[in-house]
Parts: structure tokens; sequence; C-alpha cells
């Protein structure tokens, strides 16, 4: 910045001195016009008396005189013709070429540059004979030059100049010191105090006090960052407590929401587990605790299906307890219930695999489906069962055989090979067990397949 100042006040500095230089040397050179203008009058008659007389000598020592003058640089005097009579130091020949005249009368030519310029005044010696008759008898001139006008002007010069660089030198020194002593100081303290500022450790905001008893703008500026800093410090205060609420906030929210999530993931389970339990009760038969109708014919349906797919064969078995109403009629219902318990959980470990489904069919009727499984294989088991339950020895005194007997009839066949479904399949069981039965019962037949027509019509009167 005082690089500008003091470069701009430089530069119009030299302007000023210039333009003043131009202007004085316009004066000195004006002044010496009038000075040479003025030699007319004292060395005219003198020139113009001497020169009519022919008085050579008087001539020689009134040029020598003329041109010894400071602001002289050359004089000549010639004829009313032009011709060259007598000259002395620097003067224009009549071709206009400059020469130099020594004092014995010899030329020389002159190496013309800017500073030895010539400038000339040239007069008529004009002689008044004692009948005041004018006679024009020649012509003096008297020259100077830039030189002695720049060499007049020069001391002038060095007075302005040592005037300029001893003004710019004084004000330099006192802006240095009036800048450092109430602008630079304050200024780097004032910077300097802004930067060490950590916005991050603004608990007790720092304040700056500037010296100086005179309060200036620089103290407005150094009360307003003290302000400011102030201010800022609130706010950050503030804004850390509710940084801090609202992280709270969302630690409690963040507990809110595991707990929520416990609770949830709980309900889940809960509910996942009384689905398992509804849809095991749903395919639950309530009195023997074996799968129901309903999961019975699921299975068969699935089943059916998937040994249609793989071209296996599916054996279906149809169970039913012989004199049952006799036996509720003798010992009672309560106990009918008990030994349909019994007979569920015989049937249901005496088969093998798991993949096999015992189900209760209704009322005293029990089913199995054994799937990959032909009717020879299939027999085996129903045979095993039936065996199982004659093993009881559930003592039953209206049946021919003293205990309870179960009848059973069995189908067979590979679904992938059959036009018939599930339905016609269930039939075929029907039928053989109605055959079973009518064939004195605690037996185990295997249906015709595909059913005989007349045994189809006897199944569907059973
Ligand atoms: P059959 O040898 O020809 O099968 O003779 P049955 O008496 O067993 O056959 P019927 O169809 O005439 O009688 C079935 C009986 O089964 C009738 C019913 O009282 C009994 N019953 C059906 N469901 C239940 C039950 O849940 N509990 C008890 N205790 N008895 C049942
Ligand atoms: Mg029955
Ligand atoms: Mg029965």
């Amino acid at each position: 910045m005082l690089r500008i100042i003091f470069g701009s006040y430089f530069v119009v500095t030299l302007i000023v001195t210039c333009v003043q230089l131009a202007a004085e040397y316009r004066h000195t050179k004006s002044d010496i016009d009038n000075e040479l203008m003025a030699m007319d009058l004292t060395f005219g008659a003198s020139l113009a008396s001497s020169t009519w007389r022919f008085q050579g000598d008087v001539q020689k020592a009134t040029l020598k005189g003329i041109s010894n003058l400071p602001v002289v640089t050359g004089v000549k005097i010639e004829d009313p013709q032009g011709r060259l009579v007598l000259a002395q130091g620097n003067i224009f020949d009549s071709q206009g070429r400059q020469i130099h005249v020594d004092a014995d009368g010899a030329p020389s030519p002159v190496a013309v540059d800017f500073l030895n310029a010539a400038i000339g005044h040239r007069f008529p010696i004009l002689y008044r004979d004692e009948h005041d008759l004018s006679h024009d008898i020649g012509s003096w001139t008297v020259y100077s030059s830039r030189h002695v006008v720049i060499q007049k002007v020069a001391y002038g010069f060095m007075l302005i100049l040592i005037n300029s660089i001893i003004k710019t030198l004084v004000l330099w020194f006192i802006f240095l010191y009036v800048f450092q002593r109430w602008l630079g100081a304050p200024i780097t303290q004032l910077s300097s105090f802004v930067r060490e500022q950590d916005l991050n450790r603004l608990d007790a905001p720092p304040s700056i006090v500037l010296p100086g008893k005179k309060r200036h703008e620089l103290h407005f500026l150094a009360d307003a960052i003290n302000a400011m800093l102030a201010s800022l410090s609130r706010h950050m205060a503030q804004n850390r407590l509710l940084y801090r609420e609202l992280e709270q906030e969302k630690e409690s929210l963040r507990a809110l929401n595991k707990s929520l999530e416990l609770r949830i993931a709980e309900r889940t389970l809960d509910l996942e587990q009384a689905n398992r339990q509804l849809k095991l009760l749903s395919l639950t038969d309530a009195l023997t605790g074996i799968s129901n109708r309903r999961c019975f014919d699921q299975a068969l349906e699935r089943e059916w299906r998937r040994c249609a797919r793989n071209g296996k064969p599916l054996t279906v078995a149809l169970f039913d307890v012989d004199w049952f109403k006799h036996y509720n009629d003798h010992y009672g219902h309560v106990a009918g219930d008990e030994v349909l318990r019994r007979v569920a959980e015989t049937l249901q470990h005496t088969v093998g695999r798991a993949g096999d489904t015992v189900a209760r069919y209704g009322g005293e009727e029990f089913a199995l489906i054994a799937a990959d499984t032909d009717a020879q294989a299939g027999l085996g088991v129903v045979h095993r069962m039936r065996d199982a339950v004659f093993s009881l020895h559930i003592a039953h005194a209206l049946s021919h055989f003293g205990r309870i007997t179960i009848s059973v009839g069995v189908a067979s066949c590979v679904p992938s090979q059959q036009d018939g479904d599930v339905n016609t399949l269930l039939q075929a069981a029907d039928a053989a067990l109605y055959r079973a039965k009518t064939g004195g019962r605690n037996q185990v037949l295997v249906a015709e397949w595909p059913l005989p027509a007349s045994l189809e019509k006897a199944g569907d009167a059973a």
C-alpha cells in the first residue's frame, strides 16, 4: 500500500517538476531573447559608427566584448549584400551552416546537436549622419544557444529537485511513522489476534484491547471483533447444548428402537409359535393326537402329485374298528374314546417310516398313506398294524373275537399310469374295506385295481 501511495506521489512530483522545468526553460529563453534584443540598444550605435568609419579594430573589440557576455555564444557583422565581414564565436554563415570563428577570425565547422543549436537575433546597422540621414550599411547578428538557456535553468532545476526530494523524504518518514504508530501495529495486532482464534474453543472468548488513549476506527473494529467473538461463543455454547440433547434423544430413541425390535422379535416368535401350534391343531385330531382328516386330505393330494411326477407307486389303507357301536353301548362312550386313543397310538407306532401318514379318517375309522410303496409292501405294513391292534387284547365282549379288532381295505396304484385321482384310490380302498367287513372282519383285503364295476357299485352302496 505504501509503495502505491509513494509511487503515485513520486510520479505526480515528477510530472509537476517537469512542468515547472518546462515553464522555467521558456521563461529563461524569453529572458535571453529579451537580453539579446536589448543588445542593439547597447552596441548598435557603436557598431554603426565603427562600421561607417571603417574602424576594424573597434569593430573587433566590440564583437569580442559582445561575445564575452555570458548569454552570447557568437556574433557576426555582414555587409548590405549579406557577405560576412567579421565574426566571433558560433555563428551561421551565408550558406546557413553553423561554424566557429576564433579570435583570429579562422572559421571551423561545428557539429550541431540539441544543446549547441544556435538562437540568433539580427539587427540592421543604420548610421545617421550630421544631416540626420539614415544609411543602411549592413547588419549584425548575435547568437545564443539552448546550452546557455539550460545552464541558466539548471540551477533553478536543481533547487526544484532538491526541494522535491526533501519534501518526498520528509513526507515518507512522517507517513511511515504515523502509519506504523496508528495503523500498522494495531492492524498487525488485530490480524494475529483473529488468526489465533479457534472457533471450537470459544468457551471464554478472549478480547483484544488496542493501545492508545485516543480512540479511532481500528479501536471500533476491535470492539466489533470482541462483540462478534462473544456472540459466537454464546451460539457455540447453545449449539453444544442442543447437540448434547440431540445425542441423548438419539440414544434414548436407539434404546427404544432396540427394545421395540426385541419386543417385536419376541411377539413374532410367539406368533410364529402360535401359528405353528394353530396349524398343528388344525391338522391334529383332538381326541387321539394324530393327524386329522384335513391333514390326511392335504397329504394325500400332495403325495399323489409327487408320486405322479416321480412315477412312484402310492398305497392307501382304510381301517375301521369292528363292532364299535356295540362296544360303546356295552362299555360306555368314555371307554370307547380310550380305545380310539390306544388304537390310534398303536397304528402310529407300528408304521415304520417317518414319511408315512396315519390319520383319524372319521369316527372309529383311520387311514394310512404310504408313498413310494407298492401294494406288496403296503400290505406288509398294514398286516403288522392289524396284528398290533389285535395284540392289544382290549376286551370286547360283544365281538366274535372277544377283543377289539380292525378291518382294513388297501388300495395301491402308480398315479402316473392312472386315469383316476385320489378319490378313485380311496373308493377302491373303501371297497376293499367293505369286503373285509362283509368277509368276517379282523382282516386285510387289497382292492382289485382297476375296480371291477360290481365292486364299484358295492363300494358306492356301502
Ligand atoms: P362295523 O363292524 O360294521 O364297523 O360295526 P360298527 O358298529 O363299528 O359300525 P357303525 O358304523 O355302525 O358304528 C360306528 C360307531 O362308532 C358309532 C359311534 O357310536 C362310534 N363312534 C364314532 N365316533 C366315536 C367317538 O369319537 N367316540 C366313541 N366313543 N365312539 C364313536
Ligand atoms: Mg365305521
Ligand atoms: Mg366299525
